[in-house]
């Protein structure tokens, strides 16, 4: 339940993917970005600023579009895999007798969505019989079906993703590996019910916040009004939304206190929880999730539910038919008629993430045909787009790059004998997952309606949903993929031991099979390496080869670990003037030691590629360049991006990734290797007095 990615994972899908309003034509595809040494800006010194000298050029050449938050070279290759997903659907919505059960189900529901005409036509209708169970609601003893009903009804959040994930109906009920054994799924409840990305947004206090607060308040009253209510009514409702979900807000567990997993592990008997809060009735809350009753659940925050418990007791019902309104209308809004999208776009798009507007209505139907029926779409998408040989390139240099840590290990002069075996027990436990999942969902079960699309939503939600509350109790599978196949990002996941590729981040910039490996290790091996990493950075250490929680570093081991630790996050932790707030190293810890060591052992495993072809990193690759200064170059490429001030301080506030120019000059700057590659002299800015370096 607790994966480390590559890159964010910002906020809701609607403003991750604003995308530009040109559609790629139905059969041509988009260019992919290629790696281009030529592109770096000679005029510069390396030395002095890196990111400006590897990535200006292309940030002059390719400034931020209009409707988009963020803007950067591997953009392009979720703009080419979003294309690909559209050119299958497209074809797979042609009705045909010779459609595939798969190609039936990815097909009706991206014409279900693309049907803009009939979904504007029908308006509010769809949802009318929820919106009418929740006005039914007559006393609080009713919210345990209320809530599992609601929850049960819209996409689920991907809890597994961000520490801090709030989005989702009051709280989040899931399954995971139990934190003390692995191998089991226990039935996880945490902390959610917020509508704002984080807790923050309810609870700081300067001028930026207020502002949002206020236009959040603003938003809540619109959406309210456009389902029906008075001007006069709907403020009044915004009114206890907002004060309840800052409640929520102030109960909830901190973002930095969560990412130690042994603040989460709560685990409580039915009775305990029960008594935990007296005012809402489990058993029916179970019973109407269709899940059985277990013998424990991991309560991940017991005070969040201490303050759910107390909004229980002490909100009117009223208050609790706002906020469930609200809450419903906002997490179905992409499946209703346009007032509600651009409504909701214009707070979580244009608010809080600086998109101007929204992406071209094909793109986000591929999107959410993705996200509802991931493998149905994926199979297609890997059928059509990925190049089995990837697979096989890839995979030898994921064990290339695992032998590199293996020699790492060894030769820390640091770490004891006795941890160092340790070490390497785990990392031969390691399941490396390349492409796309050995076997797929059957969605069979699920019944999609060519002109249904807020109904197709509700019943894949439910599936999904449903499919997680049944692995409550039952054993972990390990080759289940969190991400779907076309998704651009990676993770690694300390509970199943496993690092995962999905063939989506397999394409050009990240992985070209044209090019020589220097590009490719800079690239796609600085990529494996950062995830490898995460199964040693703070949070990872703390699991076994198993995915237990469970310490098996030596007393002092620990000790030397944190003291090299410490001086990353004192490294990360920085204003970030265009975005007005600190980026917080320790909320970062994880990804910026995954970064720093994922380059190293890139390295390595290039180095030591080279000596099998009999050169060296010092020897002359193409364009006038040594190896070295290619990985480097390569490196960067896949970083040079930048983000909107608004998307800036919404990232910085909410999820642990660096942003983009730290995680190239930061990086290289702790390595004598990048001043020795472009003769950097010490004093200047890209050579660090205090380097940091844990791996
Ligand atoms: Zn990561």
């Amino acid at each position: 339940m607790r994966l480390c990615t590559l890159l964010a994972i910002l906020l809701s899908s609607l403003m991750v993917f604003a995308q530009p309003a040109t559609p790629a034509n139905d059969s041509g595809m988009p260019d992919l970005e290629h790696f281009n040494p030529d592109q770096v800006d000679k005029s510069l010194d390396p030395c002095n600023d890196f990111y400006a000298y590897a990535c200006s050029k292309w940030l002059k050449a390719n400034p931020i579009p209009s409707d988009q938050a963020s803007w950067g070279t591997f953009n392009k290759l979720t703009i080419w895999n979003i294309a690909a997903i559209h050119n299958t659907l497209e074809q797979a919505a042609q009705p045909s007798s010779s459609r595939s059960a798969a190609d039936q189900k990815a097909g009706d529901h991206y014409a279900s969505c693309m049907n803009e005409a009939a979904i504007n036509k029908a308006g509010l209708s769809p949802l009318k019989p929820d919106l009418d169970r929740i006005a039914a609601l007559k006393n609080k003893s009713q919210l345990p079906e209320l809530v599992a009903h609601l929850q049960q009804i819209v996409r689920p959040a991907n809890l597994n993703f961000i520490d801090a994930q709030y989005q989702g109906v009051l709280f989040g009920f899931y399954n995971g590996p139990d934190f003390d054994d692995a191998r089991m799924n226990i039935g996880v409840l945490d902390q959610s019910g917020m509508n704002m990305p984080s807790r923050e947004f309810y609870l700081n206090d300067d001028d930026k916040s207020k502002e949002i607060r206020e236009k959040y308040r603003n938003h809540v009253a619109r959406m309210l009004e456009l389902s029906g209510e008075t001007s006069q009514r709907a403020q009044a409702d915004a009114a206890a939304v907002l004060s309840m979900e800052t409640a929520l807000a102030k109960a909830a567990m901190d973002i930095v206190v969560r990412r130690d997993p042994k603040n989460i592990n709560h685990k409580l008997t039915t009775e305990e929880l029960q008594a935990l809060t007296p005012s809402f009735n489990w058993t029916r809350y179970f019973a109407a999730m269709h899940a059985a009753i277990a013998p424990k659940y991991l309560v991940t925050a017991p005070d969040f539910f201490r303050g759910f418990e107390k909004l229980v007791a002490s909100e009117p019902v009223d208050h609790w038919r706002a906020y469930l309104r609200y809450t419903l209308l906002h997490l179905s809004a992409s499946s209703l008629s346009d007032p509600f999208v651009d409504e909701s776009f214009s707070f979580y798009g244009r608010t809080l993430s600086g998109a101007k507007e929204i992406q071209p209505r094909w793109r986000r139907c591929s999107i959410f045909a993705d996200t509802d029926l991931g493998d149905a779409v994926g199979q297609a998408y890997v059928a059509r787009y990925f190049p089995p040989a990837n697979k096989e390139k890839m995979l030898q240099l994921v064990k290339s790059i695992e032998t590199a840590l293996g020699h790492e290990i060894d030769t820390a002069d640091w770490m004891s004998a006795e941890t160092k075996k340790k070490a390497h027990v785990k990392l031969a436990a390691q399941v490396d997952k390349i492409a796309y999942p050995d076997h797929w969902q059957d969605y069979s079960k699920v019944e999609i309606k060519r002109d249904d699309y807020l109904g197709n939503m509700q019943r894949s939600s439910g599936f999904e949903i449903g499919r997680r509350v049944a692995e409550i109790g039952k054993p972990v599978d390990r080759y289940r993929w969190n991400m779907t196949p076309p998704t651009v990002n990676a993770y690694e996941d300390p509970q199943t031991n496993t690092i995962n590729f999905p063939a989506g981040i397999l394409q050009p910039p990240f992985f070209d099979a044209n090019l020589p490996d220097a590009a490719n290790y800079g690239a796609i091996g600085a990529v494996i390496g950062h995830e490898i990493i995460h199964g040693y950075d703070d949070q990872g250490r703390k699991f076994d080869a198993d995915g237990n929680l469970k310490d098996w570093w030596t007393a002092s081991d620990s000790t030397s670990y944190e003291h090299r630790d410490a001086c990353i996050s004192e490294e990360y932790t920085q204003e970030v003037p265009e975005a007005g707030v600190k980026q917080n190293g320790k909320l970062s810890l994880g990804e910026d030691t995954a970064d720093n060591g994922g380059v190293h052992i890139a390295l390595a495993g290039l180095e030591n590629s080279l000596k099998s072809q009999g050169k060296e990193l010092d020897s002359a690759a193409a364009d006038g360049m040594t190896e070295l200064q290619t990985f480097f170059l390569a490196y960067a490429n896949v970083w040079c991006g930048e983000l909107r001030p608004e998307a800036a301080r919404t990232a910085v506030l909410t999820q642990g990734h660096s942003l983009n120019r730290y995680r190239i000059n930061n990086v290289i700057g702790n390595m004598s290797e990048f001043a020795h590659a472009f003769s950097c002299k010490a004093g200047q800015p890209m050579v660090r007095a205090n380097a940091c370096r844990v791996w």
